[in-house]
């Protein structure tokens, strides 16, 4: 068994899904397909939302270009006359349908989280039902699956959702394995779920990673292959550092701390399904022969001088909570940590002391935090600080934690720059440690580190 995931850049133009046939056709595993939206689609419908909470007047427009351009898909690959038509009254019913939410955002100038996440879901059902189409013609038997008819069931964090693998996996037995034991390839959506009451939900953007982790968990695949536009992991972002290379394996936590902490390659949340089921996930590059990527293994190996990649975020800012006592109060954090959870806002980490207390929060929720927080100042707390001129830089490689002197090695080479380091963790993940500098010193910062073990 074996999970295949095509992301939205192998899914861009007629060519591309004809090559996704013959990748499927070279497979000689049992076989289940999750896919992206086509690339620029979902990016429409958000833009399609906003034109329709603003007035109706430009729905029409901006939905006549998401149709043309699958139309144009089907038109060149799929050559059948009658076949043809049939798909294309599939997409134009489901555009109709679409239509719908969005006329009903315009009217009622009302979005629910999950009308949104069902409008956002288009862009999967669209290129499910097109690549399935495609492979049936190609006489490869194959149907397309959406989440909610398989029941994805997931918990109500409408834009960031988690699924109930357990349940899931139950749901799958009825309504996919015996697809596969009939020989027909589900062209499952990414993407998004459903909670339990059937209202959408999304595991945000580029969440169709994690879709085909999940897919591969419960469908108890050993192998998880999702095709993508780059190598893989790095060394080092190529963008910054010119010399980077390509990372061939990986451990599965190692491949968890460098996606949690900025790489963008991978959804950060692909891994958390497939440890329990020692998956192997293969990351290759649709446009390059022979699709060379990365490997990530569930168990990892040391290499020999440790640091496998250097990885930074600076979407990240810091919360400070000042008070004389702050470090000392009990069930202080826990409270702050319900009331941030309570607005949907995610903290990266927290660093401590007695009289201070450094929430790593993204910076597009500093100022809803202090909003949040801001009954708490009197007792304990004195003043809050946001700072948002920073990044922060991660270093991954197993062995991490036990290995003497590379923290040395990492922060003389950054001090050799002349650049000050804000803050500090390690100890806190076996295979990762990550500071803070200044958003100006990043790249230099970056660099520095990446030469000194490459
Ligand atoms: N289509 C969604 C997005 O663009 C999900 C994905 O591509 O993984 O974010
Ligand atoms: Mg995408």
């Amino acid at each position: 068994m074996k999970i295949t995931k095509f992301g939205g850049a192998c899914l861009n133009n007629p060519e591309n899904f004809l090559k996704v046939v013959e990748i499927i056709r070279d497979e000689k595993s049992k076989t289940a397909i999750v896919v992206s939206a086509v690339s620029g689609v979902t990016d429409m419908l958000f833009h399609a939302i906003e034109l329709a909470l603003k007035s109706e007047n430009k729905i029409k427009q901006i939905l006549n270009k998401i149709h043309k351009k699958h139309e144009f898909l089907i038109e060149n690959t799929i050559y059948d006359r009658n076949f043809k038509k049939k798909v294309k009254r599939k997409i134009s019913y489901k555009i109709k349908r679409l239509e719908r939410l969005l006329y009903g955002v315009a009217y009622t100038r009302e979005l629910t989280d999950s009308i949104k996440a069902n409008i956002l879901s288009y862009g999967e059902r669209f290129s499910a039902i097109i690549l399935s189409e495609i492979l049936t013609q190609n006489g490869i038997k194959a149907t397309e699956l959406e989440s909610e008819k398989i029941k994805i069931i997931t918990d109500d964090s409408f834009e960031n959702a988690t699924v109930d693998l357990k349940e899931t996996k139950l749901n799958f037995e009825k309504h996919v394995v015996p697809l596969l034991n009939k020989g027909i390839i589900p062209v499952i959506t990414g993407y998004y779920g459903c909670t339990k009451k059937g209202k959408i939900t999304t595991f945000g953007r580029n969440g169709s990673d994690y879709s085909a982790a999940v897919v591969a968990y419960a469908l108890n695949s050993p192998i998880l292959e999702i095709w993508k536009d780059v190598d893989g992991f790095m060394s080092a972002d190529p963008k910054i550092v010119r010399n980077a290379k390509r990372i061939t394996r990986l451990s599965h936590y190692e491949a968890a701390e460098l996606s949690y902490f900025g790489a963008k390659i991978l959804h950060p949340r692909t891994v958390e399904p497939l440890t329990e089921l020692k998956t192997k996930i293969i990351i290759r590059n649709f446009y390059k022969d022979g699709g060379r990527g990365t490997l990530i293994l569930p168990k990892g190996y040391v290499k020999k001088n440790i640091v496998k990649s250097v990885t930074f975020n600076n979407e990240i800012g810091v919360f400070r909570i000042y008070g004389p006592g702050v470090g000392y109060k009990p069930g202080i954090i826990g409270e702050i940590g319900n009331l941030l959870s309570q607005k949907g806002i995610n903290i990266y980490s927290i660093l401590t002391s007695q009289t201070c207390i450094n929430l790593l929060i993204n910076k597009r929720d500093l100022e809803k935090s202090h909003e949040v927080l801001n009954n708490l100042c009197g007792g304990v707390i004195e003043k809050f600080v946001l700072v948002r001129d920073i990044a922060l830089i991660a270093v991954v490689g197993e062995g991490i934690k036990k290995r003497k002197g590379i923290a040395a090695k990492v922060f003389s080479a950054v001090a050799k720059k002349n650049i000050n380091v804000e803050m500090i963790s390690s100890g806190a993940s076996e295979v990762a440690y990550y500071f803070v500098v200044k958003e100006k010193d990043l790249k230099k910062a970056v660099i520095a580190i990446h030469d000194e073990f490459f």
